[in-house]
């Protein structure tokens, strides 16, 4: 780090700028936003500098920088798009003690200004040491986005409400309580005008003060594949009691309509930045809300006790004596076989099915295939998407059927659900050119009832 940030004192304390051009401008729109002291210096001036003085926003020297001018100035901006005349004004402000920026000239400033996005009082400088000012700009366009213009106003009474909040132990409930603030109680309450922004903050405080005494929970939530009418009842009375629900990126949206309008909602599925979260970070999470008195929903996709890393959560959470219940879903097989109109066991056909999984931690899992080549055999299979070539080249040097049916569904029980039906020898490429964008469950040895009833009257005919 070559410069070093930080947020200087400037209230009341002079700024001096030479400069009354372009350049000189845009620098003065930003340090208008301050409350220090402004004075501009320069023999000749375009745009609105002469009007700035008249509102008493600045004070306007016209001519060219003399000695003293900078006399007792924090800062000083050489502005004038002449380097000769930057480096005079420049030299004699650094006499006088002013820290001192010239525009577009890195080598010879003190100090530089960053990108700046203003929800005063929160700012957020962005640097890159003049590497990469594009990059800078692209941040702050980001944030601009991001960061909703109300921070700064909560932020404004937030701070008038900082007192009431010393109620509340210091450390992590007091940052619970301005983090549901900021991005849960406030928000809402400012929506309704600024009046309401302090109810809300009393109501707000009235909650976490009940609740640091309040005995925490956790339900494992199965949420089912996707369509909310697969609830069970049990899992809709848990969301509608939550406090924090923690989910997986494949709950949809639809079922998380369905938590208390209150209840913070966390994505622990989130794959923004980087890679989704570990689910070490998940365990900590859920143990850590469920701590602070709160009613934890951990709601899973499908049936929690299906490739849910259940087990790992209920260690994490019986590791703290927390009360937890399981809630089980339907799991995306039973889900499934229901929409080809299949049963996963059949008299005569199959009496077991197996639930495997395409992949594990490790990399493609490995299954008994001789049992499962094996004519009847019906598996399904979850997460088989990158591991479809796998399995069917497995199964096929096993000596299964290679007409055996197969059969895969995308978006189970949603609004775009897909059904191919197709066979282990045509599995792949299949799959491939199918171009599945959703969750996708692969049944082997299984067709879709009315595929197979075709299936079985061409035979008779033929
Ligand atoms: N606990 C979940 C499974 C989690 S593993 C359950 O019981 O269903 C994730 C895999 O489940 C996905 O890769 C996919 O194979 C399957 N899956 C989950 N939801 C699905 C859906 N709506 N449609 C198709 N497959 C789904």
């Amino acid at each position: 780090m070559k410069h070093f940030p930080i947020f200087l004192a400037v209230e009341g304390h002079r700024i001096v700028l030479s400069g009354g051009g372009d350049a000189a401008m845009a620098k003065l729109r930003l340090l208008m936003k301050t409350e220090a002291q402004l004075t501009v210096i320069a023999a000749e001036i375009s745009g609105d500098i002469r009007k700035w003085a008249a509102q008493g926003k600045l004070r306007f020297v016209e001519r060219a920088m003399e000695p003293g001018d900078a006399a007792g100035a924090a800062l000083f901006y050489a502005a004038n798009e002449d380097d000769a005349e930057d480096a005079r004004v420049a030299a004699i402000a650094h006499a006088e003690g002013a820290l001192v920026n010239i525009v577009d000239n890195l080598a010879d400033s003190q100090f530089i200004t960053p990108a700046i996005v203003d929800r005063d009082p929160v700012t957020v400088a962005i640097g890159t040491e003049g590497a990469a000012p594009v990059l800078a700009r692209a941040i702050k366009a980001d944030l601009e986005e991001r960061l909703p213009t109300s921070l700064g106003v909560l932020a404004r009474i937030g701070k008038t409400f900082r007192h009431a909040v010393d109620i509340l132990p210091m450390g992590r409930k007091r940052r619970d309580f301005w983090t549901s603030f900021y991005f849960g109680a406030g928000p809402k309450a400012l929506d309704a005008g600024e009046a309401a922004v302090i109810p809300a903050l009393e109501t707000l405080l009235d909650t976490h003060v009940m609740a640091t005494d309040k005995q925490g929970s956790v339900d494992l939530v199965g949420a089912g594949p996707g369509d909310p009418e697969l609830l069970t009842l049990k899992a809709r009375n848990a969301l509608d009691k939550a406090d924090v629900v923690i989910h997986d990126r494949l709950v949809t949206g639809e079922i998380l309509e369905l938590a208390r309008r209150e209840a913070i909602i966390i994505d622990a599925g989130k794959e923004g930045f980087g890679k989704a979260m570990l689910q070490s970070d998940i365990d900590a999470l859920i143990v850590r809300h469920a701590l602070d008195g709160h009613h934890v929903v951990r709601l899973k996709a499908g049936d929690p006790t299906v490739f849910g890393r259940l087990d790992e959560e209920i260690e994490a959470i019986e590791a703290h004596d927390i009360p937890y219940r399981v809630i089980p879903g339907i799991t995306a097989a039973s889900a499934a076989v229901a929409n080809i109109g299949q049963s996963l066991t059949k008299r005569h056909r199959n009496s077991a099915v197996r639930l495997i999984t395409g992949h594990d931690t490790k990399g493609y899992a490995d299954h008994d295939w001789k049992a499962l080549a094996a004519p009847g055999e019906v598996a399904a299979i979850y997460m088989g998407k990158k591991s479809a070539r796998f399995i069917q080249g497995r199964l096929l040097m096993h000596g299964a059927d290679p007409s055996t049916p197969v059969t895969i569904i995308e978006n189970v029980s949603r609004a775009d659900q897909r059904i191919i039906a197709t066979t282990l020898v045509e599995m792949e490429p299949t799959m491939t050119q199918a171009d599945l964008k959703g969750p996708a469950i692969t049944f082997y040895g299984l067709a879709p009832r009315d595929a197979q009833a075709r299936a079985e009257n061409l035979r008779e005919f033929a």
